[in-house]
């Protein structure tokens, strides 16, 4: 059967106007979110993982920042036409989001418990003492004993702190969760850890999840489908099966192939040749031609439009055109 969509994110543009110039941070970004699913955004720093997410969010600092066109279709409304007062009752009770550093999200000045019984009782008219109870239970549904309410934020460890926000998170149990690099900041095995909980709680509470991150890995780990975004476009799209092992464009070849191959003892990478554009000053026709080793003179040109290589993998390249 197939699943609700939850949000639709319909040609989004996101610009920031500097003294500098127009930095076009996201251009013509489409993609959808089914119930319970998980899509990876995934791309180079600099790409607009993290505009599109904070657009979702209606959290891009205007000005320098603008949304420049386009719909955020979310349960069937256009979160860029709810005002102030409506976007502060959707943030948090129906979509979350987890950052890169906790600290972005904690309160060092407040215990655990306190914090998690805030975002409680803001969101569920709960009483004082049931907002406790409920926060004791999410710490310990994100491993953490509910004893330890009532230390403060240094007395946990990054990995610890990261569950702490998850549970945060997780409190109001959300519709979506967004995650932006919720695991870089990690050291590896508590990095798997902090994604196994992740993938757990997505199970138990069929929490959709749009995860941004620049690592493959993360997103083999825990994602259905993926979205390549290279220079504030989604550059390819599929199942995370299609985005593996049928891979289209050269830019998402190219981010494979600069994957430390385990299997070797050289360790050899191949890194992608050249940097992302400046996005005051993108290239014309395909953002990659640049960098792309398949460039032909047309790509300067024309820039390539969405490709269908199979109804559910998109392609944005003039080879597949
Ligand atoms: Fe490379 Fe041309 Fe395809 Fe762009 S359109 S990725 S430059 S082959």
């Amino acid at each position: 059967m197939e699943q609700e969509t939850l949000l639709s994110v319909k040609d989004l543009t996101i610009h920031y106007i500097t003294d500098d110039g127009v930095m076009k941070a996201v251009n013509g970004i489409s993609f959808d979110l089914k119930k319970g699913e998980t899509l990876g955004l995934v791309g180079e720093t600099g790409a607009g993982k993290t505009t599109t997410a904070l657009g979702i969010m209606r959290l891009v600092p205007d000005p320098p920042g603008k949304i420049v066109s386009g719909e955020i279709l979310w349960n069937g409304k256009n979160l860029l036409k709810v005002g102030k007062l409506g976007m502060r009752a959707i943030r948090g009770k129906e979509i979350s989001m987890i950052f890169q550093d906790p600290m972005t999200s904690l309160n060092p000045v407040m215990t655990v418990g306190a914090q998690l019984s805030e975002v409680i009782r803001i969101h569920e008219k709960l009483s004082r003492a049931d907002a406790a109870i409920r926060a004791g239970e999410m710490l310990e549904l994100v491993g953490i004993p509910s004893e330890r309410m009532d230390e403060y934020p240094h007395q946990f460890s990054g990995g610890m702190k990261q569950r702490v926000v998850i549970a945060m998170a997780l409190a109001c149990n959300p519709l979506m969760i967004i995650a932006d690099e919720p695991t870089t900041a990690l050291d590896v095995t508590i990095q798997a850890q902090v994604l196994d909980l992740m993938r757990s709680l997505r199970e138990k509470f069929g929490t959709a999840t749009l995860m941004i991150t620049h690592d493959l890995g993360v997103v083999a780990e825990i994602c259905d489908r993926v979205a390549i975004i290279y220079a504030g476009q989604i550059v390819e799209q599929g199942t995370l099966e299609e985005i593996y092992e049928n891979t289209k464009h050269p830019y998402t070849k190219g981010l494979f192939a600069s994957l430390p191959d385990m299997s070797s003892k050289a360790h050899r990478l191949h890194p992608i040749k050249g940097l992302m554009p400046d996005p005051a000053n993108l290239p014309s026709g395909c953002p990659f031609h640049p960098r792309c080793d398949h460039a032909r003179p047309e790509c300067a040109r024309r820039t390539p439009v969405r490709t269908e290589v199979t109804p559910s993998h998109f392609v944005n390249c003039l080879l597949y055109e």
